[in-house]
């Protein structure tokens, strides 16, 4: 601590004397960082569209090669029309690959047939790290929990606004997401936080969450430490569809 103190003084005395030094006048060269030059990717032609660096998780064709069952087999979801719907019954998929921090993109599709209401209308959802659901819903004239609806962060987090689209209309959430890190205690040292754009409209403004996602009870009860873990979709029981499914690791 002391060390540290000396050293600022030191460093503060140097730029002083500097400063006074007319001969060292500051150019605007001087706050110029050139290296390392910073990555050059290729954008997408939108930005729906996969730029160079993002894992294309699924392309419309094959969900094989990223994807598998919860019990490891080939996913059971019906591939169809460039998109993927959720197989009542064949329970949740989830990425072989697994992330930390990322930029997710994907879209999807509630059923045009509409059935139920609340929580049993086109009911899915994206678990980040297998942890944390990002609540996919048809909230489209269909009033339920404000903090179980679309764009939440299921029971932590409403979304800002309701941006949903009709039944059996693509929608867009592109999500950023930085997982937590841990102290030695087992409990978070930063919690996760997430970013949730739905069609283009910021519902979730760096939220922080408690605590895995729990339907019944408080969330922070369950945090268990963990490392990189899966992206999972959720089977609740609703065909509802996915497609244009990449992401960017940071
Ligand atoms: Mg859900």
């Amino acid at each position: 601590m002391r060390n540290q103190f000396l050293t600022l003084v030191l460093l503060l005395t140097a730029v002083f004397a500097w400063a006074q030094d007319e001969s060292m006048e500051m150019k605007p060269e001087m706050t110029e960082i050139w290296d390392p030059e910073v990555p050059i990717i290729t954008p997408g032609e939108s930005p729906s569209d996969a730029p160079s660096d993002a894992i294309v998780l699924f392309d419309g064709v094959d969900l094989g090669r990223e994807w598998t069952n919860a019990d490891g087999k080939e996913p059971g979801w019906l591939v169809e029309d460039g998109c993927v719907t959720v197989v009542t019954g064949e329970g949740m998929i989830k990425t072989k690959r697994v992330f930390n921090d990322f930029q997710l993109h994907i879209e999807w599709r509630t059923p045009a047939e509409v059935k139920g209401e609340s929580q049993g209308r086109g009911n899915s959802g994206i678990f980040l790290q297998e942890l944390y659901e990002v609540q996919v819903l048809d909230n489209y004239n269909n009033r339920t929990y404000r903090n179980g609806q679309a764009g939440s962060l299921y029971k932590q987090h409403a979304p800002l606004v309701n941006a949903c689209k009709p039944p059996g209309v693509w929608q867009v959430y592109d999500i950023l997401y930085t997982a937590p890190r841990f102290k030695d205690d087992g409990t978070y040292f930063t919690p996760p936080t997430v970013t949730v754009l739905h069609n283009g409209v910021l519902v979730q403004n760096h939220v922080k969450l408690r605590g895995p996602t729990e339907y019944i009870g408080i969330p922070e009860y369950s945090v268990v430490p963990h490392g990189a873990k899966s992206l999972v979709l959720q089977d609740h029981g609703n065909p509802v569809s996915y497609r244009n499914i990449w992401i960017r690791e940071l």
